[in-house]
């Protein structure tokens, strides 16, 4: 598949989570859960910044789905995202049966921009998601968005000095 259009809002959102996120502190990424009808269902920011590193959008979306989806309806949605799932969150989304996921920003990008910042390596393997969850279809980079992305990270890590 290829990311349309109609889906540009959708991750435009997303972007705007990840800028909730860094203005209240927390690392930019922001995710959104789309039902099999296009409907918007839930959304979420990363939180992060209290302590907590496992508070990732993607991984709140799945126990989300499990608590409020059908097996049916989580297989037809999408979770589109900022930043390709970590490990933990493609874990999390494979074993709730969730479908498509889009992303901005590939984790491969995100670990070459890291570099480029210094920022140490992160304690998890920045493994792609298919290396992760190889049934579930992924979609991205989308360029068009991407250096909206990075930039977002740039002042993430320039913040902290
Ligand atoms: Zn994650």
């Amino acid at each position: 598949m290829t990311v349309e259009d109609v889906e540009l809002p959708h991750l435009r959102r997303c972007v705007e989570l990840a800028t909730e996120a860094l203005d209240a502190g927390d690392d930019p990424f922001g995710s959104v859960l789309v039902a099999g009808d296009g409907s918007v269902l839930a959304e979420d920011r990363n939180r992060t910044a209290a302590g907590d590193r496992t508070r990732h959008p993607e991984f709140e979306l799945a126990r989300w789905s499990a608590a409020h989806m059908t097996p049916g309806e989580r297989a037809a949605a999408t979770v589109y995202t900022s930043g390709e799932h970590c490990p933990m969150c493609a874990a999390a989304h494979a074993w709730v049966g969730l479908g498509r996921i889009v992303y901005v920003a590939s984790s491969a990008q995100l670990l070459t921009w890291l570099a480029e910042l210094d920022v140490p390596a992160p304690p998890v393997r920045p493994l792609p998601v298919a290396e992760i969850a190889p049934d579930v279809t992924v979609d991205g980079p989308v360029p068009e968005l991407t250096e909206a992305v990075r930039e977002l990270h740039r002042r993430f890590h320039s913040a902290r000095g």
